[in-house]
């Protein structure tokens, strides 16, 4: 996947930019707050259908504005693609693929593919369980469509539930409401378990490896998918994991009543990362950590490529300036093979990049 172009108008802080990229590595250089996260933000924007950091698409029209428009020229799967994306305060965005109007973001899906680096990712392991959620849910989305709208109905089944139980009276109807929730979500929950399960085993073909070779042998690394404790084989079939997730629900039936809140269900789910056999989350040391977090970025990298045979477009923010020099030539090493962009503050620190193109921005301008 190559992104050849990016044309932005009141993104964020550009005003106006028109910019072709290389295919190799492209160095986006710059001082604090001049735009290169934002730019790195417009073309996740495209493979992941929303920012990864702001809450809602009106942060992304640029101030004073009501209005932005992103379009981009990219080669996927041996086509090329004209993506563009219409936001307007108050209004719903408007997608198009080749000038065809898109009726859902999943449809978006799966035309570029992306695999976003950023310092907050070092600290994936050491997280709560909601941050490598995030990750596996991140990940998983921009390969199968279905799961990214499996996870946003489950998402609005367990908000319209928990607003329910918030203020619960132990009424038929409200009960009987509540059941139906309940159902909806582990069938829903079942397909996400399965997915989850099934991108666990993916992980594991590919991260203890790369662990393995940038500890030097030394450290084997672990990977377990923890879900709801009924289901006994998330990677059976998911009549089965909707049955066990049912016997679950209604055995907390009471506790989420008391609780006032959502108790059973993928939403708790999290992945167990071991390292030599103990706990990383609650033994590893910052190093073992961020070796850890290092690797299941790369295998997601390597996952993309399995999956649609070709290398996803990396992006990595600022991510260099956080690593000693040992890992900074590890990660170096390992993004060979596909378009990467990467954000650095000095310019020394593109020292051993073999940069395709280096750009240089300055208040919303590339110079
Ligand atoms: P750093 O090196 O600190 O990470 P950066 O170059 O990555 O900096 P960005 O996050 O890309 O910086 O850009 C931040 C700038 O964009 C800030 O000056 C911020 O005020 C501005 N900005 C953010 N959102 C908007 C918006 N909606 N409209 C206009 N400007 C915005
Ligand atoms: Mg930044």
């Amino acid at each position: 996947m190559i992104v050849h172009r990016l044309s932005l108008e009141g993104f964020r802080n550009y005003e106006s930019l028109s910019c072709a990229f290389d295919p190799g590595i492209n160095v986006i250089v710059g001082e604090n707050a001049q735009g290169k996260t934002n730019l790195l933000e417009a073309i996740r924007y495209f493979s992941a259908c929303r920012s990864h950091r702001a809450r809602t698409d009106r942060e992304l029209i640029s101030f004073g504005r009501d209005s932005t428009r992103m379009e981009m020229e990219l080669e996927s799967r041996n086509r090329e693609f004209h993506l563009e994306a219409l936001l307007r305060t108050g209004q719903r965005r408007s997608l198009f693929s080749n000038g065809v109007r898109l009726k859902t973001a999943a449809e978006l899906s799966g035309i570029l593919n992306t695999v976003l680096f950023c310092p907050e990712d070092l600290s994936l392991i050491k997280s709560g369980a909601a941050e490598r959620r995030r990750f596996l849910d991140d990940a998983i989305s921009q390969l199968r469509p279905r799961y990214a709208q499996a996870i946003s109905v489950y998402r609005r089944l367990q908000e319209q539930k928990t607003r329910i139980l918030r203020d619960f009276q132990e009424d038929r109807s409200v009960v009987d409401t509540l059941e139906t929730y309940s159902l909806q979500m582990c069938q829903i929950g079942a397909q996400i378990i399965h997915y989850r399960a099934y991108y666990l085993e993916k992980l594991n073909r590919f991260a203890p490896d790369i662990h393995r070779e940038f500890s030097g042998g030394r450290e084997e690394l672990g990977l377990q998918y923890r879900t709801v404790s009924g289901v006994t084989d998330p990677l059976g079939p998911t009549a089965q994991i909707y049955n066990q997730l049912l016997e679950h629900m209604q055995a907390h039936r009471r506790a989420e009543w008391e609780s006032r809140s959502c108790l059973s269900g993928p939403h708790k789910d999290d992945i167990e990362v071991t390292v030599n056999g103990v706990s990383a989350r609650t033994y590893g040391s910052q190093g073992q950590t961020r070796t850890a977090a290092l690797s299941l970025k790369l295998a997601e990298r390597e996952i993309s490529r399995d999956d649609r045979e070709e290398y996803p477009v990396l992006l990595l923010d600022d991510v260099l300036s956080e690593l000693d020099p040992r890992r900074q030539e590890f990660v170096l090493n390992h993004i060979s093979g596909g378009q990467v962009f990467i954000t650095c503050c000095e310019e020394e620190k593109q020292g051993n990049l073999r940069a395709g193109k280096v750009l240089r921005v300055e208040n919303g301008r590339i110079v």
